[in-house]
């Protein structure tokens, strides 16, 4: 080992969060400094608009470990996570979220098992606290179906929280796509690959920031950069509703049905009609989640932009 070489990485992706940044920072440097491995906390802040810019410089000013990176607006959280790692040079690169949800204390079991020669760590929630049952009922139901219809393997229930080793990091860079699903593309990587379990503490303070909106956009990325499932469906539909209509059209050939009222009937085919045209409207939906990331693609554009860096040499 090099001297000055910094082991562990850490990064913080922030967005709004002043009320808890200060205690995060508290959190994590005690439980580093309890470890004596060298380290550095990269705090991302993804335009935030209060005062985590400031708290932040304040912080890296007083402490030689930390370093920040400001980006010009909201890019996202996974396009945060991704420059944290772009910048580090931690032989460990730890993942954590700002509000204290990931207890920092798991780190320690996290760096054990690296130790150990494992090359990723990643964290799983066994018992999620305060979260709303929409919240919790949504994230089980999504990581399932995930699971379901891709064919890598991404662990269920875990989220960002994780450790992994300068050369799964590296791997990492050279993956260039947009709209990133970072867990996904971690498990997609390989290597030696283990979890820690741990109880997804309450928020520290503030609002959660993944409203719906973002919280969609988030699983349609996922989706959408595993499995191609979802665009095959419009075949699986279509063959089964051309295959129940002949069925029908066999059905009425042999034998008449008596007819019950014009008006009864012209209702029948109307709710029919709206039916098959709210598919076909669904599966041109589905088709054009995919086309939105195609162009993002081609479009080329960096994944997010600095508008300030501290702490970095
Ligand atoms: N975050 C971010 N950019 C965003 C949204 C969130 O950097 O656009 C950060 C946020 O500050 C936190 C982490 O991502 O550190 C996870 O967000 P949050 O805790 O709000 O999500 P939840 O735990 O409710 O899913
Ligand atoms: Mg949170």
């Amino acid at each position: 080992m090099e001297i000055n070489e910094i082991v562990c990485s850490i990064i913080v992706p922030l967005y709004n969060e002043e009320t808890v940044i200060k205690e995060t920072y508290q959190r994590l440097k005690a439980v580093m400094d309890s470890t004596k491995e060298t380290y550095d906390i990269i705090f991302v802040n993804d335009g935030s608009q209060d005062g985590t810019a400031e708290i932040a410089k304040e912080i890296c000013r007083k402490d030689r470990n930390v370093k920040l990176l400001s980006f010009s607006r909201n890019f996202g959280h996974q396009a945060a996570i991704t420059a944290g790692m772009d910048y580090s040079d931690g032989r460990a690169i730890i993942v954590i979220d700002a509000d204290l949800q990931d207890p920092p204390e798991v780190m320690l079991q996290m760096i054990g098992k690296w130790r150990q020669g494992f090359d990723v760590v990643y964290g799983v929630r066994i018992k999620r606290k305060g979260e709303s049952c929409f919240k919790k009922f949504t994230a089980k139901l999504f990581y399932r179906t995930l699971n379901k219809i891709t064919d890598i393997r991404i662990p269920v229930d875990t989220g960002d929280f994780r450790l992994i080793d300068r050369k799964v990091c590296d791997a990492l860079k050279t993956l260039p796509e947009r709209n990133r699903y970072v867990r996904g593309l971690i498990s997609w990587l390989g290597f030696r690959q283990t979890g820690v379990e741990f109880i997804r503490e309450e928020r520290f303070s503030g609002k959660t920031k993944y409203p719906l909106k973002k919280m969609n956009k988030f699983a349609l990325d996922a989706i959408t950069s595993f499995s191609y499932k979802p665009l095959k469906l419009a075949t699986y539909i279509g063959s089964a509703i051309s295959v129940f209509s002949l069925l029908i059209l066999v059905a009425g050939l042999v034998k008449t049905r008596p007819a019950t009222g014009v008006f009864q009937n012209l209702m029948f085919l109307i709710t029919i009609g709206l039916f098959f045209n709210g598919l076909l409207f669904i599966m041109l939906g589905i088709i054009g989640e995919y086309i939105v990331r195609i162009c993002d693609e081609t479009k080329g554009r960096p994944l997010y932009i600095v508008g300030d860096k501290e702490g970095f040499l």
